[in-house]
């Protein structure tokens, strides 16, 4: 197999100049979606575009497609992308790493001479943060269908301006249709977790995105005085929850490694400090690789959570919230990443996506695979944020290897 390689310095030179748009007191970034640095980032971008010989066209939420042509036009692009948007103390590389990594292929494919028979696009996907507007990936959702275009552009940001108005001030809109045909989408992107750099590796080939099950729980006992009640006429739903957290976190373990458990929000009914907790309601997040092992951590959960109450006299409900399903990556795209990164020589190993990228809603619209480099510390969402050069030249490279396969076919 031929071997390409991207020009790691010129891709890290524009990392760097696009931080300079919107860049914040601590090395990080903020470019809410659809702002004035927002829309400078994009503009930015977009010169870039040109000077490579690449169209621009967007669609009606603002997501924006730079577009080589291909010498059959009329053939499905195959497209990369990402987010040029940030959180409001963000860091230089979540999002922006994806794109530009595309422009990097498309300047490394005319200066090496390779013709392309498919299109190819490079993406933008409009307010993928969900910092300002939610919901989070919102414009690959309008694009894929889940999310109707109606619903977003009435979304409105803390200070009431809608995403209508906001997409009026930057004139990023256009008449692209949704839906149109993807020959294949690849996203690389920082892992924003530990896994990788923890393994001293450059590299991620991704698999798929894990199931998400989100419950909330309501737990009744009985409000008493904190002095006159003896323990043992209690019924406390404190520690009810208590007991019920850590046969929570026992669970892990019987899921261990790829079982996760988490609390993430606890309230007590007009809690005070001389007052038994009558009631107490708290959400569960549960996420695995696998559809049947979330559905069993559920089944589990449910029955712990019930012996509990049952032995303490608490009363229980239990909600399920949303039930997102593990979203397998296409096996081709996930192949064609692997043979790029083996012919290239660089460490790897296989990972499943923890977060949410517009490459999950993708991949329910065309053959689709995301790409991981490590990010330091596994910080992301941060200012600090920050990626070893090296890693994301490795990461480009497998980009280039991988695109310039599936162009072939
Ligand atoms: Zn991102």
């Amino acid at each position: 197999m031929n071997v390409f390689n991207c020009n790691g310095e010129r891709l890290w030179s524009s990392l760097m100049d696009m931080a300079q748009v919107g860049a914040t007191e601590k090395g990080g970034n903020c470019r809410l979606a659809l702002s004035s640095e927002d829309k400078a980032g994009r503009e930015l971008f977009m010169s870039w575009c040109k000077e490579a010989g690449m169209s621009l066209a967007f669609d009606a939420i603002g997501n924006l497609f730079a577009r080589l042509p291909g010498a059959d036009d009329s053939l499905p692009p195959v497209v990369m992308g990402s987010h040029l948007d940030t959180q409001p103390k963000g860091g230089r590389f979540d999002g922006i790493y994806g794109v530009l990594s595309g422009l990097e292929v498309v300047r490394c494919l005319a200066e090496q001479g390779l013709k392309n028979k498919r299109p190819i696009e490079i993406a933008v996907w409009t307010n993928e943060e969900g910092a300002r507007f939610t919901p989070a990936m919102f414009g690959s959702a309008v694009f894929t269908g889940t999310l109707p275009l109606q619903t977003a552009l009435d979304a409105r940001d803390a200070d009431g301006i809608s995403v209508a108005q906001a997409l009026d001030s930057t004139a990023h809109v256009g008449e692209l249709p949704f839906n149109r045909p993807f020959d294949a989408y690849f996203e690389a992107h920082i892992e924003q977790g530990p896994i990788l750099e923890d393994n001293g590796l450059p590299v991620g080939v991704v698999t798929g995105g894990q199931a998400i099950c989100w419950l909330d729980i309501n737990v009744t006992g009985m409000s008493a005085h904190a002095g006159t009640t003896p323990m043992d006429l209690r019924r406390d739903a404190f520690f009810g929850v208590a007991d019920m957290a850590a046969r929570l976190e026992s669970l892990a373990d019987d899921f261990a490694p790829k079982g996760l458990v988490t609390i993430g929000q606890v309230n007590i009914a007009k809690s005070s400090r001389n007052t038994i907790a009558g009631q107490v309601s708290f959400t569960v997040d549960l996420r695995h690789h696998d559809d049947a092992q979330i559905a069993l951590m559920e089944q589990q959960v449910r029955a712990r959570f019930k012996h509990v109450a049952q032995t303490r006299g608490l009363t229980l409900t239990i909600n399920r919230h949303w039930l997102s399903p593990a979203t397998p990556f296409d096996a081709d795209c996930v192949g064609a990443v692997r043979r790029a990164v083996e012919a290239l020589g660089y460490p790897h190993q296989d990972i499943v996506s923890g977060a949410g990228h517009d490459a999950i809603l993708l991949a329910r619209h065309c053959p689709t695979t995301l790409i991981f480099i490590p990010c330091i510390g596994g910080l992301s969402h941060n200012e600090a944020e920050d990626v070893i050069p090296e890693d994301a030249r490795k990461g480009c490279d497998v980009l280039l290897n991988a695109v310039i396969e599936r162009l072939q076919r």
